[in-house]
């Protein structure tokens, strides 16, 4: 059984002070996305506040990296390996939704390559995640096997029991590892009480069975649903960038001048035209509704047959800042006769 113990919120930022003189890096959520925190003061800790607009994903897999540099001469090419920044990253107090997210992608980027940069940065984070007290018409974590009380992909799980005080569950050995130096500030838990508080948790309503949307899926490639959709969305891809879980990538070699120059891994989106724009000028995706098929089918089918798990964790942001108001939760939802 997972080991608890209760913390007063003054001796968790005393904790965080300590991570932060360490040189090590404290995130947190801020007002609109996770930041890097310089002084406890500025640590909210808001169970009630909805997800940031943009996950913490750029700090495992970045928006654009260097992955090696390349110096040519006249008969040979030199590569030279591009350095990876694997330094501790603490997380404190990420969702349900976002605690997760590291292990969805992680299958992507162990499968036919093993990604060292994304592994060496996976390793060295401390998930320090917290119970989630509010949802939105966006949300819906419980249809895709999270929820609000979830300890998925945390090492450390808190448990708001007031504004002063905490239940710590040590979920993992890393978090263990990380909490133990720290043992000094940890009192006995009344798990009762948390309990109490845990099953007072506002769980979004269940939306749809993914397993039934996987099936419908499977039988509805061809459907007049993609084309009303097609019609509607821009191909920004705010939602995929938003997203704690959608991983496109592109690689581009920049020459800095003819001998030498860097190999980049940047951000891309399969909602954009040119996602999969062949040199022949050829595009198996030429339009939006095909697009769109493809996210869809990507995150409730195709990860589903390849790895066994869901590409989405039901935060919503997709949602909340699509421009269009194309929301997820509804057309899934829909997916069904
Ligand atoms: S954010 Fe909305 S409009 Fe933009 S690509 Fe996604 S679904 Fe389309
Ligand atoms: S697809 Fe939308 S709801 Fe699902 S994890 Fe990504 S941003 Fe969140």
């Amino acid at each position: 059984m997972t080991e608890e113990k209760l913390i007063l919120k003054e001796d968790l930022l005393r904790i965080c002070d300590d991570v932060i003189k360490k040189g090590d890096t404290l995130l947190a959520p801020g007002k609109s996305e996770y930041v890097i925190v310089k002084d406890v003061s500025e640590i909210k800790l808001d169970p009630e506040a909805l997800p940031t607009k943009i996950s913490f994903k750029s700090y495992v897999f970045p928006k654009s990296e260097p992955v090696l540099y390349y110096k040519r001469s006249k008969n040979d090419v030199t590569l030279i390996d591009a350095d990876v920044n694997g330094r501790k990253i603490v997380v404190l107090g990420a969702k349900p939704c976002d605690t997760g997210s590291i292990d969805i992608m992680k299958d992507l980027f162990n499968w036919d390559y093993r990604d060292e940069f994304f592994n060496l940065r996976a390793k060295h984070f401390i998930m320090i995640g917290m119970m989630c007290k509010t949802h939105d018409e966006y949300c819906f974590c419980t249809s895709v096997g999270c929820s609000p009380v979830s300890e998925n992909g945390s090492d450390l799980f808190l448990i708001p029991l007031s504004d002063k005080e905490f239940a710590l569950r040590i979920v993992t050995e890393k978090g263990r590892e990380f909490i133990e130096p720290y043992f000094r500030f940890l009192c006995d838990a009344d798990t009762k009480r948390t309990e109490e508080v845990l099953s007072a948790a506002k769980n979004p309503e269940t939306a749809f069975d993914p397993d039934e949307v996987h099936e419908w899926l499977g039988r509805n490639f061809e459907s007049p649903k993609w084309d009303g959709i097609g019609e509607v969305c821009l191909s920004c891809a705010q939602c995929a960038f938003a997203c704690p879980v959608c991983h496109c990538f592109d690689i581009v070699d920049e020459d800095y001048s003819y001998s030498e120059g860097r190999r980049m891994k940047n951000w891309d989106g399969c909602q954009f035209g040119h996602f999969t724009l062949h040199a022949s000028g050829h595009n198996p995706r030429d339009i939006q509704s095909k697009r769109y098929r493809q996210r869809i089918n990507h995150k409730f089918r195709y990860y589903v047959d390849k790895f066994g798990k869901i590409l989405c964790t039901g935060c919503g942001r997709c949602s909340r800042g699509c421009p269009v108001s194309i929301d997820i939760k509804e057309i899934v939802s829909n997916c069904k006769d």
